[in-house]
């Protein structure tokens, strides 16, 4: 079968063809590969051809595919069995690991998704302050949730529908929105609407409308204004937790959020998900508290002992220093290329993710994201595609680097951009 003979029949039997929208290709054109195996740095689609990989399964994938500490770990849990149905001691040492790491989280609850645990953050808000209303930054994505769908980033961005059909109204009217990085709008917004705010939700670095990191001082200031108005700060660290920094971006930016959000890495590749905080908050959730939210599979175990494999890995002295170097240096090395080129381009990278922009400014807004030169990126990332690297199939996502990257896969990447580039201006 070969990748398009695949992509025929898929399209038959699911929307689109796939089952997570921005795998179809749709923004870039053409049409999708189908993974059939991934090591390292690499994946190799049924065809056999292999691509260096910065999409990393969306980001959790920091140690690189099919580790084998982390593969070893799920073989182990798999002979006593997939799901229990009762608590297991794995449980305890994942909760024990994230309170360790995060420097925020007092208490915490495994879920089976970044989409779950950002739903049932905001319920925990909405029940703990008795108000409705949520805010978040518009290019900011917190999964598909009803109340998250409003101007938001990812997918519903790259396909043009950024706030959903099907989400009621009354849903959205709830859902407040923000430029991010512009500091008076949010201190409007709640000199206006402060005592009625439940949360405010945003991720730290921002990584679905491409890659923008915070002004600085702006997530402090945002503290600072959650604090005054009764209104509590979530984190959403789904992508940036263990990713920028071994303690999140909390850590890196060193402010502290009253609840916070987790998935991808602390997964390990597994389903997993987690929200955690303040223990006076978590306190509320159920069975301990009032507030419900609950899962059938959560806590899985074969899921826990992946995630567990991979906290070990990525603890590791001097981790995130050699991950930031080697992002770093695809971007600086990129950015050469380009500018060598004469293409316009700037990158934006925190830790381990990172954004690249044609476009001549350095981009810290939304604004700035949605204004470079799309079409240029489509042509960029499919002469990319062809010569076997494969970047995040849109230009509102993040890369992500790995520990699996080595010297000669960032040299090749450069060698296959700087044609990759040419080919993208002559159009
Ligand atoms: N929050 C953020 C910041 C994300 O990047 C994502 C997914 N990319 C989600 C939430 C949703 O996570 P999931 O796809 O696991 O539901």
């Amino acid at each position: 079968m070969t990748n398009h003979e695949l992509f025929q029949r898929a399209q038959q039997l699911m929307p689109g063809g796939v089952n997570s929208p921005v795998r179809a290709f749709k923004s870039v054109g053409g049409e999708p590969f189908f993974t059939v195996r991934a090591d390292g740095a690499y994946l190799w689609d049924v065809e056999g051809k292999r691509y260096i990989d910065y999409v990393g399964s969306w980001g959790p994938m920091i140690v690189g595919h099919n580790h084998p500490k982390v593969r070893e770990a799920v073989e182990r849990a798999v002979r006593d069995g997939l799901s229990f149905g009762t608590p297991c001691p794995a449980e305890i040492t994942m909760a024990e690991t994230i309170i360790k790491l995060v420097p925020s989280i007092d208490m915490v609850r495994m879920v089976n998704s970044g989409t779950e645990a950002t739903m049932s953050a905001i319920r925990l808000a909405r029940g703990a302050t008795g108000r409705s209303k949520i805010v978040k930054f518009e290019g900011c994505y917190h999964g598909h949730g009803d109340s998250f769908l409003v101007k938001a980033g990812s997918g519903a961005l790259t396909f043009g529908v950024p706030t959903s059909p099907g989400v009621p109204k009354a849903n959205a009217d709830l859902t407040l929105t923000l430029p991010y990085n512009d500091l008076a709008a949010a201190q409007a917004l709640f000199a206006e609407h402060g005592s009625d705010i439940a949360g405010l939700i945003i991720e730290p670095v921002a990584g679905n409308m491409n890659c923008i990191p915070p002004k600085d001082g702006y997530l402090k200031d945002l503290r600072d204004l959650c604090t005054r108005h009764g209104a509590l700060l979530i984190f959403d660290e789904v992508m940036t937790g263990f990713r920028v920094a071994l303690g999140g971006a909390q850590a890196y930016y060193g402010v502290k959020p009253d609840l916070t959000t987790f998935g991808k890495i602390i997964g390990g590749g597994m389903p997993v998900g987690a929200y955690g905080g303040r223990r006076d908050l978590m306190e509320q959730i159920a069975p301990a508290g009032p507030i419900y939210q609950a899962g059938t599979l959560s806590g899985n175990p074969v899921a826990m002992a992946a995630g567990l494999a991979m906290l070990e890995l990525i603890q590791a002295p001097g981790f995130y220093d050699t991950l930031a170097a080697h992002t770093r240096l695809l971007t600086d090395g990129l950015q050469s290329v380009a500018d060598g080129e004469g293409i316009p381009f700037s990158t934006n990278r925190v830790g381990g993710m990172f954004g690249l922009f044609f476009t001549h400014e350095k981009v810290h807004s939304y604004a700035q994201a949605t204004a470079a030169d799309t079409a240029l990126f489509n042509r960029f990332f499919h002469g990319m595609l062809e010569r076997g690297v494969y970047l995040a199939p849109s230009a509102f996502e993040a890369g992500f680097l790995s520990s699996a990257h080595s010297d000669e896969d960032l040299a090749a990447t450069l060698d296959a951009a700087r044609a990759a580039m040419r080919q993208a201006r002559a159009g």
